[in-house]
C-alpha cells in the first residue's frame, strides 16, 4: 500500500466519487499518487450513509462514471435510483475493475496541510504521526461529509441507542418493536422515515420545519431495459451535458406566463407522477426567479400533499410555509406523506414546542417528556467548507483556510484558492459540481485540474497560484448569480446555514453554489484552460529569499 513512502508528486485527500476517479487519472498517465481516506475503506458518502432508505435521487445510469465504455458495458443498475449498497458494491467493483486500491490508503486522516514555500511542497500530516511531503493536494473531501450533532443538553446521558444517520451502524439496526426518535425533515430523514414507518414499533418525528419534497417514482430496470439505456449512453450523457444541473431533466423551453394556468397544472400533474427531479428541473425557469410563480406551483403540491396525508392538521404541518417549492434542496421520498398515515407514526412541532434536552430515556420538548429506544439524528451537515475545516490547512505566509474562509468562501472558480498554490477543489465550493449531479460535475472538474497538472508537468511549473484578481472576479460572479434566485433567501445549506455550526446560524448568507448551470461553468473553466490559464501564475524552481528561479505570470 506505499505506506513508507514519504513523497509523492500527488496526494488526493478522500475515496469516494472524487478520489476515486482522481487517482484513475493519475495512475493511468503514471504519476507517483496515493489517496488518503479517514475511513476504513473506500465510497465516501456511500460508505458512510448505511441508514434505510439511503438512495440515488440522480437515475443511477447518469450517476456512474462515463470514462470507460467498457465499465458503462459490464454494469448492470438494477434500479432506476440505486441504493446505498448497490451504489457502494460499484464503486468498489471500479476500484477493483483498475487496481485503484493499490493507490489507496485507508484509516488516515489528515489533520494538517503546510504548503512550504521555499520548496513548493504541501506537507500532509496525518493523524497516525506520518507527515508526506506532494508537489499537489487534490482535496477530495465531498460536499456533506462532516455530520452535525444538534447543539442541545444531554446527548450522552441517553440510555438507549443513538446515531447520527451519517453514522448508521454497518451491522443490521433490530426496530422491530421499538421505540424510534427521528430528529430532521431534510432529504435524509424524508428517505429515512418513508423506509421505516411500517418496520418499527413507534416512530416519532420532531420536526423544526417542514421541507418540500416529491415523489422519486422508483422502480427496477430489468436486462432489456440496461441493454437499451447501454445502447444509448453516449446521447444520455450528451443530454446531461446541455442541461444546468447535468441531469436529463432539462427546463421547460416555454415562460412560465406564455401558457395558461391549465396547461401548467397539467404539466405539474405529469412531472409530480414520472421519476426524478423533474418537478423541480424539468420545471419553468421562472420558478426558482419569481415569487409570483414560485407561489402557484406551492400551493399546487401544497394540495398534492393535502391529498396524501388523511389527518388535515397533519398535512397542514408538513407543508412549508417560509419558503417555497425549490429554493432549497429538493428531497425525492417514497411513501413519506403516507407515513403520516399510520397509527404508529407521530410528528411533533418542534417549531412550536422545542426541544430542551436529551434525558436518560428520550427525549424534552418544552411540553413533556418522551420515552425511546433509539435517538436518530438526521440533522445534517456542516455542508462543503466543514470537511475543509477538519483539516489546519495553511498556505502562503501562513495564512490559514479557517481564517481566510471565516466569513464565506472565495475561490477561483472552485477548483483553486489564491495564497494556497497547488492545492485542486474536485469538490469545492462555488463550482458547478455542488448544485449539480455530482459525478457529472465531478469527472469535469477532476479532468480540469488533471489537464492544469499536465500542462505544469509539460513545462517544468512547480507552482500554480490563481491570482487575488481572478478570485475576486469569480467571487463576485458567484455572489451576483444569487441576487436574481429566489434561493438567496433559504435557510439551507445552499447558503450556508447550518443552525448547530457558530457562526453559520441565520443571517449569514454563504456563496456555495455556482448558480449558473453546467454548461456556462464548463464554457468558463474550459476557456481558461485554452487561453493558456492567464488567470493562474505558474513559476518554477527553489526559491531564493522568496523569489522563484522562473516565473510565468499573467492576469
Ligand atoms: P438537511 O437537509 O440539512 O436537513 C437537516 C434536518 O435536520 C432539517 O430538517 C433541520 O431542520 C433539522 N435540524 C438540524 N438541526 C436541528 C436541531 N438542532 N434541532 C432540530 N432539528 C434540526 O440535511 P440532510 O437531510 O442530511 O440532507 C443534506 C443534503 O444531503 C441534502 O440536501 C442532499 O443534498 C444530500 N442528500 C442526498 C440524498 C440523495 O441523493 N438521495 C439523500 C440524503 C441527503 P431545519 O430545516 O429547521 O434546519
Amino acid at each position: 500500500m506505499g505506506e513508507a513512502k514519504t513523497h509523492y508528486e500527488v496526494i488526493v485527500v478522500g475515496a469516494g466519487v472524487a478520489g476515486i476517479y482522481q487517482i484513475k487519472r493519475l495512475l493511468d498517465l503514471g504519476v507517483e499518487a496515493t489517496v488518503l481516506e479517514s475511513a476504513p475503506d473506500l465510497g465516501g458518502t456511500w460508505y458512510w450513509n448505511r441508514y434505510p432508505g439511503c438512495r440515488f435521487d440522480s437515475e443511477s445510469y447518469t450517476y456512474g462514471f462515463s470514462f470507460s465504455r467498457e465499465l458503462l458495458d459490464e454494469w448492470h443498475w438494477k434500479e432506476r435510483f440505486s441504493s446505498q449498497s448497490e451504489n457502494l458494491r460499484y464503486l468498489n467493483y471500479v476500484a477493483d475493475k483498475f487496481d485503484l486500491r493499490k493507490a489507496m490508503q485507508f484509516n488516515c486522516r489528515v489533520e494538517a496541510m503546510r504548503f512550504n514555500e521555499a520548496r513548493d511542497l504541501w506537507h500532509v500530516k496525518i493523524a497516525d504521526g506520518r507527515e508526506l511531503t506532494c508537489r499537489f493536494v487534490s482535496l477530495a473531501i465531498g460536499l456533506l461529509s462532516a455530520p452535525t450533532m444538534p447543539r442541545l443538553e444531554g446527548i450522552g446521558d441517553f440510555k438507549g441507542r443513538s446515531f447520527h444517520t451519517f453514522y448508521w451502524p454497518h451491522e443490521p439496526v433490530d426496530l422491530r418493536a421499538k421505540k424510534v426518535a427521528v430528529i430532521g425533515t431534510g432529504a435524509t430523514g424524508i428517505q429515512l422515515i418513508g423506509e421505516i414507518a411500517d418496520k418499527v414499533g413507534e416512530l416519532t418525528v420532531f420536526q423544526r420545519r417542514p421541507n418540500w419534497s416529491a415523489p422519486l417514482n422508483n422502480s427496477a430496470i430489468s436486462e432489456e431495459e440496461m441493454a437499451d439505456i447501454r445502447s444509448r449512453y453516449d446521447d444520455i450523457f450528451a443530454a446531461c451535458a446541455l442541461t444546468p444541473g447535468s441531469f436529463l431533466h432539462g427546463p421547460d423551453s416555454r415562460g412560465f406566463y406564455e401558457v395558461t394556468r391549465e396547461e401548467r397544472l397539467a404539466q405539474w400533474n405529469k412531472l409530480y407522477d414520472e421519476p426524478g427531479f423533474g418537478i423541480w428541473h424539468a420545471n419553468f425557469r421562472e420558478i426558482f426567479m419569481d415569487e409570483a410563480a414560485n407561489a402557484e406551483l406551492s400551493a399546487y403540491i401544497a394540495d398534492r400533499i393535502r391529498t396524501r396525508v388523511r389527518d388535515p392538521k397533519i398535512a397542514e404541518k408538513l407543508i412549508p410555509r417560509d419558503h417555497g417549492f425549490g429554493v432549497q434542496r429538493l428531497p425525492l421520498e417514497t411513501k413519506y406523506f403516507e407515513a403520516y398515515n399510520r397509527d404508529n407514526v407521530h410528528l411533533v412541532d418542534i417549531g412550536e414546542t422545542p426541544l430542551v434536552r436529551v434525558t436518560e430515556n428520550g427525549l424534552r420538548t418544552s411540553e413533556r417528556d418522551y420515552e425511546f429506544d433509539i435517538i436518530v439524528y438526521a440533522t445534517g451537515f456542516d455542508a462543503i467548507t466543514g470537511a475543509f475545516d477538519l483539516i489546519d490547512i495553511s498556505g502562503i505566509g501562513g495564512e490559514t483556510l479557517a481564517e481566510k474562509w471565516k466569513q464565506a468562501p472565495s475561490t477561483f472558480l472552485g477548483l483553486l484558492i489564491h495564497g494556497f498554490p497547488n492545492l485542486l477543489m474536485p469538490t469545492g465550493p462555488q463550482s458547478a459540481s455542488a448544485s449539480t449531479n455530482f459525478p457529472r460535475g465531478i469527472e469535469h472538474n477532476v479532468n480540469w485540474c488533471t489537464n492544469l497538472l499536465q500542462y505544469m508537468w509539460d513545462r517544468g511549473y512547480t507552482r500554480a497560484d490563481a491570482t487575488r484578481e481572478a478570485q475576486e472576479r469569480w467571487t463576485a460572479h458567484v455572489a451576483k448569480m444569487y441576487e436574481i434566485m429566489l434561493m438567496r433567501k433559504a435557510k439551507s445549506w445552499f447558503t450556508g446555514y447550518n443552525s448547530n455550526v457558530a457562526g453559520h446560524e441565520e443571517g449569514n448568507v454563504r456563496y456555495f453554489l455556482y448558480n449558473g448551470g453546467t454548461p456556462k461553468f464548463v464554457a468558463i473553466a474550459n476557456d481558461v484552460a485554452a487561453k493558456a490559464y492567464q488567470e493562474i501564475a505558474f513559476s518554477s524552481g527553489e526559491r531564493v529569499d522568496g523569489q522563484a528561479a522562473t516565473v510565468s505570470a499573467s492576469a
